[in-house]
């Protein structure tokens, strides 16, 4: 048997890479443990990074999650930074390694390769990207440009290209800091990922700090003088002058290493692996953003670039690589929250238009509830989709918008996501109940009731974009509700009056009934059907939904 200590060289020293050394060490006492990393930092809050650059975080050092020292004293691993890992030679097991410091080039063997390189920005190629007051957030030599520059030149204007997740923490931040923010996006929606009347709630949240929004305006290009970017163009020809741009494109995986090494890549140029964590070579392992991940709803492999994936399989495949282990990871669902401004939008799962565009039979209900009992003080709404398999109910995923405890629905739905369940089992919750934390129907739950009833036969819904013009449309909102406007050609009837005016509707019409968030509709509908109506529907998520939906310009019936 041999004697020498098996010998774990870990690429990229961050969320994957740092979780894979640290769970090698704790799994593997006598094991080698090197970890390289190309920057002058490991382990450190690339998520936190947006609220340094906008002040909230107001100590850099915070950002550290654990320094090189740390990690050599408290786990033994030999943390090499300003070392970047040039080559694999997998036959004979060696990672070529340069030092940045003084070019220098040496070679490193090992038994076990954990490969979390991360993934970097995309930068369109256009003239100008890399000016200097262009950037993009990755690292923390990118937080720090951004910082110097905003702390130095005082900028007035800046551009934010991409409206994801990072896109947006900047325009918060930025605007936090004083800066007036543009904001530019491809699509026309801000959040692509979230469906667009969802979406547009968010939208509103950015429309009402001033934030100047850009929507379906691809970045065209870029007014220069010297080495500065004066201006962005958009293809509708307008010019935005700034002080400063901000991409937020996205990212692509950073498996350039891996591909040279023979390392089998997915179509959108992620290393492959199993659940084990293992490439196509069984002695490299590969994790985080450069990797694939199993999707929890499709069973699919694809590209999830977030922190908790990029953590827990760290951690599973450094254990594995430590002792030949056979842990397997976890699916992921894409479970991911953002705030801006006073909203937070938060995501798991497919949304209804990902939901149809992988094959999916997909319903999908809207609620608006408070977020804790309405009458105690505090309470703020939140709008919580479900997106559902028509079939068998099964959860395909969820969105929420709002203000506090969006995070904890969404949380909720990912955890039953996780265990394949229904929208009857979110149904059956038993979830903790106080006045100052929820209510005794949740807003989880009340989706849950409007989703099981549907699919029960109860009711029928119809989605917020649906073309109601050829239908019978019953407002049953109160008088002063409907002051302020109703859908064209619809019938008021308040719901505490319906059952004494129902000769004023016609019961052989197909009907669609409206209230403000669709839950007096449910009601109404009820009252309805058991008057002989027969086909009787109603708009999920109400006018309130309606209206976003009209003004993400969803709605052809107008
Ligand atoms: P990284 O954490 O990027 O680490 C990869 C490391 O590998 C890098 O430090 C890189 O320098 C190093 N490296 C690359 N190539 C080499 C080489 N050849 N040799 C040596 N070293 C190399 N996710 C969330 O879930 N929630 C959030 O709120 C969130 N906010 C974010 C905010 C920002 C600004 C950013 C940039 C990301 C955010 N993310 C968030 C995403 C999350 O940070 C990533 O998914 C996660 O860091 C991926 O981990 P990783 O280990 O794969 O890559």
């Amino acid at each position: 048997m041999s004697t020498q200590p098996l010998t774990i060289v870990i690429v990229g020293g961050v969320a994957g890479g740092a979780s894979a050394a640290t769970r090698a060490r704790r799994m593997n006492e006598g094991a080698r443990i090197i970890l390289l990393e190309k920057d002058p930092y490991v382990s450190f809050a690339n998520c936190g990074m947006p609220y340094y650059v906008g002040g909230e975080i107001a100590d850099r050092a915070k950002l550290i999650v654990a320094s090189a020292a740390f990690l050599e004293r408290r786990f033994r691993i030999d943390v090499r930074t300003g070392q970047v890992a040039t080559a694999i030679d997998r036959a004979a097991r060696t990672v070529t390694v340069l030092n940045v410091s003084d070019g220098s080039k040496y070679t490193l063997s090992y038994d076990r390769l954990v490969l979390a390189p991360g993934a970097r920005p995309f930068k369109p190629p256009i003239d100008g990207v890399d000016a200097e007051n262009v950037f993009t957030l990755r690292n923390l030599a990118d937080m720090d440009a951004i910082k110097t520059l905003l702390d130095k030149q005082a900028p007035r204007q800046a551009v934010v290209v991409g409206a994801g997740f990072i896109g947006l923490e900047m325009v918060e931040q930025l605007h936090r800091v004083g800066v007036h923010v543009d904001l530019v996006e491809a699509r026309p929606q801000v959040l692509p990922l979230l469906d667009p009347e969802m979406a547009h709630a968010v939208q509103e949240a950015l429309e009402q700090k001033g934030i100047g929004l850009h929507l379906g305006q691809p970045l065209a290009g870029f007014a220069r003088e010297g080495g500065r970017v004066t201006a962005v163009r958009l293809p509708d020809g307008k010019t935005i002058t700034t002080d400063l741009v901000v991409l937020g494109m996205g990212v692509r995986p950073s498996s350039e290493l891996a591909e040279a090494a023979g390392l089998a890549l997915s179509p959108a140029r992620a290393i492959r692996v199993n659940r084990q964590g293992q490439t196509s070579d069984a002695a490299v392992y590969a994790v985080g953003d450069a990797a694939e991940s199993v999707s929890g709803v499709s069973g699919q492999p694809g590209l999830v670039p977030l922190a908790g994936p990029a953590n827990r399989a760290g951690r599973i495949a450094g254990g594995n690589a430590a002792i030949d282990g056979g842990a397997e990871t976890g699916t992921v669902l894409g479970t991911a929250i953002v705030r801006v401004f006073d909203v937070t939008a938060g995501m798991t799962g497919l949304s209804m238009e990902a939901a149809r565009r992988q094959g999916f039979e997909a319903r999908a209900v809207i609620v608006e509830a408070n977020h804790h009992a309405g009458y105690f003080p505090g309470a703020q709404r939140m709008l919580l989709k479900l997106v559902y398999a028509a079939a068998d109910g099964r959860l395909l995923g969820a969105q929420a918008v709002g203000g506090d405890g969006v995070d904890k629905r969404i949380d909720v739905v990912a955890t039953a996501m996780h265990f394949r369940g229904t929208v009857a089992d979110l149904a059956e919750l038993d979830l903790a109940y106080a006045p100052p934390f929820g209510s005794a129907k949740d807003p989880v739950h009340m989706a849950a009731f409007a989703a099981t009833n549907e699919l029960d036969g109860w009711v029928a819904f119809l989605q917020p974009d649906a073309n109601l013009r050829d239908l019978q449309r019953v407002d049953v909102r109160t008088d002063g509700e409907v002051a302020a406007g109703m859908e064209p050609g619809a019938i008021h009837v308040p719901l505490d009056d319906l059952r004494e005016r129902l000769g004023e509707l016609d019961g052989t019409r197909p009907t669609a009934v409206l209230c403000r968030s669709g839950l007096r509709a449910w009601v109404a509908s009820r009252i309805l059907r058991q008057h002989g109506f027969t086909d009787v529907k109603v708009l999920t998520g109400g006018m309130v939904m309606r209206g976003h939906a009209r003004a993400a310009g969803m709605v052809a019936d107008d």
